[in-house]
């Protein structure tokens, strides 16, 4: 993004985002890729240098302390505020309980900005933001009638206990016949294969052939060829009934069933904004549903980047929608001390009203030591495959430690760029010096604007 000015000290604007673009977890990525954890222990000990982390060891620490309460279940509803100077890891933190949370637990991210869309209220905006942060299992049963083959398992130990091995067929799920093959499933359907029983197949054929029930004896299966395989049908398992859950967030519930084109809204993006009658109907079912046993709620985490950018009107949706009953954990983040709440003329610490404050548990980071920043870039410039020798990681620390790791690390690229040019594989410290000539960090712009300030405009 490359941005031009000619002002000098400017009122600061809230941004709005593409009113064409549905609200969107903001892509937070790239910088952070070489996340992949909080980098803590089992006992949430956090290690010093560990999944891309580095320092910060105690909101680290508390972040782990939370990430387990998400996991159990037990948090739901409440507000967590990471609250810290500009570039020491919040948003680093966020992503790394994200990853450790695994694909089943939702967890949304946005920019506190993005909510001031042309096209969605602000209210709106947020209450998709919290209904895509609630999962919903839903647990559907397949049906089956009893006695028919759901699961079969090859064992390969009753052969004589030398070759272990386990393979599922299930007969009604689709890709596994698909993996299979079609041609044992017709098998399996002659033969009318029952709990107990021990079969054959062919893996040439495909070819089932049933073998009663004491066909158990070593000799007798080597006597087959090392061509079949054998299946022995588990008891039990047959009575059960299949139970196949499918996580969806309550967002997409909404979605499905307030447009006409249904699911394919989910990827159209166009979901627009949805009427509370269709909310409540859908929160009065999903309540049924769970009732009767046939759902579960997944409370996720709803991260808002930039806290301090939203307004009065937010905070105090935010207050009201954390004591719903489909609500997620609500982590926040700021780089804001004491500041005026946006839409009110009250200063505030970090910018948010009282009350929300209060109800929030407030996680502080850190400025990070010399040492620190140097890994931290050692670590970005690995994961952008740039090799830096050792004058420039030293020259590249000073840097970051002296202005902003988030400078520092955006030299990594420029310096190699001019490595580069110079046909060289490895950024010297003399690409560092030419980068940071080229590009100024904020407090050097400072200093330029208080040498010219006439020539630009007020
Ligand atoms: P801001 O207040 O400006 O939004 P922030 O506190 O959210 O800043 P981040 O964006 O998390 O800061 O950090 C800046 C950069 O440094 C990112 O690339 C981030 O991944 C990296 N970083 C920050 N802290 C750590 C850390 N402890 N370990 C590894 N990388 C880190």
């Amino acid at each position: 993004i490359i941005l031009c000015t000619n002002m000098y000290f400017f009122p600061q604007s809230i941004t709005t985002s593409d009113p064409n673009k549905d609200l969107q977890a903001l892509s937070l990525i790239a910088a952070h890729s070489h996340i992949s954890g909080l980098g803590l222990d089992d006992n949430l000990q956090p290690r010093e240098a560990s999944q891309g982390m580095v320092g910060q060891l105690t909101a680290r620490k508390a972040a782990g302390v939370i990430l387990k309460m998400i996991q159990a279940g037990k948090i739901a509803g409440r507000a967590v505020l990471i609250a810290g100077p500009p570039s020491t890891g919040k948003t680093a933190i966020a992503t790394g309980m994200a990853q450790s949370l695994g694909p089943d637990v939702p967890f949304t991210a946005l920019a506190a900005s993005e909510i001031f869309s042309l096209e969605l209220s602000k209210t709106e905006a947020l209450t998709q933001a919290f209904r895509r942060s609630i999962g919903i299992k839903i647990k559907e049963e397949t049906e089956l009638i009893e006695g028919e083959v759901v699961e079969i398992q090859i064992d390969r130990s009753i052969t004589g206990g030398h070759k272990q091995g386990k393979l599922t067929i299930r007969t009604t799920d689709m890709e596994t016949i698909y993996e299979l093959g079609n041609k044992m499933i017709d098998g399996l359907q002659k033969e009318k294969v029952l709990a107990g029983d021990i079969i054959s197949i062919d893996k040439a054929s495909g070819k089932i052939t049933k073998l009663g029930r004491s066909y158990t004896r070593a000799r007798d299966y080597d006597a087959m060829g090392p061509n079949t395989k054998f299946v022995q049908c588990p008891e039990g398992e047959l009575q059960k009934r299949k139970e196949v859950v499918h996580t969806v967030s309550l967002h997409e519930i909404d979605v499905i069933n307030s447009r006409s084109q249904g699911f394919l809204a989910l990827f159209s993006g166009d979901t627009g904004e949805i009427r509370p009658e269709v909310r409540d109907q859908i929160n009065t079912k999903v309540a049924e549903w769970r009732e009767e046993g046939k759902a579960e709620i997944s409370p996720g985490v709803l991260f808002i980047d930039e806290v301090h950018m939203l307004d009065i009107e937010c905070f105090a949706f935010i207050n009201r929608a954390l004591e719903d009953e489909f609500s997620p954990i609500v982590i926040m983040a700021t780089n804001r001390g004491i500041s005026k709440t946006r839409g009110t003329s009250y200063m505030s610490p970090h910018g948010l009203p009282a009350d929300l404050l209060d109800r929030s548990i407030i996680i502080r980071t850190e400025p990070y030591s010399e040492e620190e920043v140097g890994q931290i870039l050692s670590i970005r410039a690995q994961e952008e495959e740039v090799e830096l020798d050792a004058g420039a990681l030293a020259l590249l620390t000073k840097i970051g430690a002296e202005t902003s790791l988030r400078y520092a690390a955006n030299l990594i690229s420029v310096a190699n760029q001019i490595a580069v040019k110079k046909r060289s594989s490895v950024v010297t410290t003399d690409c560092i010096k030419k980068a940071y000539v080229l590009f100024l960090d904020s407090g050097r712009s400072v200093q330029f604007l208080d040498e010219f300030s006439d020539q630009y405009i007020n």
